[in-house]
């Protein structure tokens, strides 16, 4: 016997593979099977996509499972609220640790089919969102669909729909909002949906018109004061991402684009993710204003939660910027609005973009069910729109404070020699980036990149350093002082100038976190080079301290002592410093105070600490993470 709930999963991520189709969570499918009973009695269940998981990776544990007569029964209801459909849908499901159901699962359990497949397809939002939308759904598909104005998603579409003659038709297309189809079986469900969406895409492209232009492309960038300014709207930090290619700068210099994308989203709930428009060019106060004024306007007497009035995607001389929280929200809003130009340039050779109004967007955006979501977001991470940037980020301790500060939420710049650095953590939040510190045009272009791909710079940890062999300063070698000072000292001082700007408008104030070292207060023979730049550093930080302090930059020092899991300590190393000391490896390992080892984990925890608020009111201190070494007590 087939699967069908396998099936089901098999087609659905064939849809969320398209982004032509879903986008990010976007579409919902279901299938109507068998159930028995806990009493032994056979019901039909609706296993319908549940709220928060995404076609393109769904698998069994993303379907909730309702009965489908309970489910079909609400649509027989005069009025119900969105909140009440959503208590309903809950008590309806016959398996409890399913996910919240689709809010859309009435619609679902309405059609007379067993596999329902639901996109927002571009092509045929791309159709609709026209003047003349609903003539060129008849053309195109003549009897073969139904046809839905555009309702607000929930209870109201079900109820709607319920009334519209199913059978007979292959499909349904909502107005301003998707389509959907159905089968027997999933592939055929799926198939129509191909073949209906492709029908549209065919009729877009025969009437796609040349785009010729008088259209002069500027090469621009968004500076770290746009950031800045963007966060001081949202009220929390924000990632700002840009993305400058041709395509993208034709579409905002086109002379059309200021107007036509100040209309709305492709489809309503894009709006989550986007906001109702795109600014246009960078006067943030303009768009705060006009987003407060929206929300008076259309809130009316209501208490609904006002959301925060920064813009989530801004076309500029340098392209398309997007902003999130977090590196994948902002990426989220750039593939929507990636496919929404696309969407806006067809639909404006169709006779003008024309999708819901803004007051339907409205109702979307402080919609019941995304307020109560609201209420129940987790606190965000510590360092959620932050920005840092780790030097020798490949191994040890570098390594070890990035993988906290991502854990903690920061997006993460890494810089290293090594060319492992590129692929060191597989997370959006994270570039890496092979650089060689001492290149002050490599260190340039990382923090060009860091703005461009994340807008701007909250945190720089100074870690990469060299410990060369050991050397008694009668027998040192001149090159090999310069090469240590040329890493240990001219590169971080290099780079602190270049980060300044950046730093000096970071939302919630700069943060510098120095790795010293053991050495700086209690320096060892035989380390001559490594002891001096390291003090060099250490004193370039504490004056860092003082000049910044005004700018709301925070410089403070890390002085480690014996991390043995990092690159400096080769055993060649180890087994040197053990003997300039007269002691064992293993002894030498843990000759602190406590008796402990110092791993870089416990570093990179105090790095952590020193940007967060533990460390707030403090600059130009020095902290050792050492076990205690009687020397420095
Ligand atoms: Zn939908």
């Amino acid at each position: 016997m087939v699967d069908l709930v396998a099936e089901r999963v098999r087609t659905s991520r064939l849809l969320g593979a398209d982004s032509d189709l879903v986008l990010h969570g976007g579409g919902n499918t279901s299938v109507k099977v068998r159930h028995t009973t806990v009493y032994g009695e056979e019901i039909e269940a609706l296993v319908v996509k549940g709220s928060g998981s995404d076609l393109a990776d769904i698998d069994q544990s993303g379907f909730a499972w309702l009965d489908l007569a309970a489910v079909r029964r609400l649509a027989q209801l005069d009025a119900l609220s969105d909140v009440e459909m959503a208590n309903q849908l809950r008590l309806a499901e016959v398996r409890a640790n399913g996910p919240a159901p689709s809010v859309e699962a009435i619609l679902h359990a309405l059609i007379p089919a067993p596999f329902v497949d639901h996109t927002h397809a571009d092509a045929v939002v791309t159709l609709t969102n026209t003047p003349a939308g609903a003539a060129l759904v008849a053309e195109v598909y003549g009897a073969r669909v139904a046809v839905v104005p555009y309702v607000m998603p929930g209870f109201l579409l079900a109820k709607h729909c319920a009334g519209v003659p199913l059978v007979g038709v292959d499909g349904m297309v909502l107005l301003n909002h998707g389509i959907f189809t159905w089968g027997e079986t999933a592939q055929e469900s799926y198939e129509r949906m191909l073949e209906l969406v492709g029908l549209a895409a065919a009729h877009v492209a025969a009437h796609r018109r040349p785009h010729e232009g008088a259209v002069t492309l500027q090469h621009a960038r968004l500076g770290p004061e746009f950031r800045a300014a963007l966060s001081a709207a949202a009220g929390v930090p924000m990632i700002v991402s840009t993305s400058g290619e041709m395509d993208v700068r034709a579409f905002r210099a086109s002379h059309d684009a200021a107007r036509v994308t100040q209309r709305g989203t492709a489809t309503p709930d894009h709006v989550i993710r986007t906001k109702p428009w795109p600014l246009i060019d960078c006067d943030i106060d303009a768009y705060v204003a006009r987003y407060r004024a929206y929300f008076e306007r259309h809130a009316g007497g209501r208490r609904l939660q006002a959301l925060d009035p920064a813009p989530r995607v801004v076309l500029t001389d340098a392209g398309l910027s997007c902003a999130g929280r977090t590196a994948k929200d902002a990426r989220i809003a750039e593939d929507i609005y990636r496919h929404t130009m696309r969407v806006i340039t067809d639909a404006e050779d169709l006779g003008g973009y024309q999708p819901v109004s803004e007051a339907e967007l409205f109702e979307v955006e402080y919609w019941d069910l995304e307020q109560a979501k609201l209420r129940r977001q987790p606190p965000p991470a510590p360092f959620a729109g932050e920005i840092a940037l780790v030097t020798g980020a490949a191994s040890g301790i570098g390594r070890a404070c990035a993988a906290a500060l991502l854990a903690e939420g920061a997006a993460l710049i890494g810089v290293d020699c090594n060319p492992e650095i590129t692929a060191a953590f597989d997370d959006l939040a994270w570039l890496g980036l092979e650089c060689d510190v001492t290149d002050l045009n490599a260190v340039r272009g990382a923090l060009d990149l860091a703005l461009e791909r994340f807008g701007g710079l909250d945190l720089l940890v100074l870690n990469a350093g060299v410990f060369p062999g050991g050397a008694r300063i009668a027998e040192l070698d001149q090159d090999a002082w310069r090469r240590v000072m040329a890493v240990n000292l001219d590169a971080n001082l290099a780079l602190l100038r270049a980060a300044h700007p950046l730093l000096k408008v970071a939302p919630n104030g700069g943060r510098v976190v120095v790795i010293g070292s053991k050495n700086v207060p209690a320096p060892g023979p035989g380390a001559a080079a490594y002891s001096a730049s390291k003090a060099a550093l250490t004193q370039l930080a504490r004056v860092a301290a003082l000049e910044w302090g005004g700018d709301g930059i925070r410089v403070n020092v890390i002085h480690p002592n014996a991390v043995f899991d990092t690159r400096v300590w080769s055993d060649e190393v180890l087994a040197e410093r053990a003997a300039q000391y007269g002691l064992t490896v293993d002894a030498y390992r843990a000759s602190n105070v406590l008796g402990v080892e110092v791993a870089s984990e416990d570093v990179a925890r105090l790095c952590v600490a020193m940007c967060g608020p533990a460390f707030a009111k403090t600059t130009g201190a020095q902290v050792p993470v050492d076990g205690g070494n009687d020397r420095v007590i």
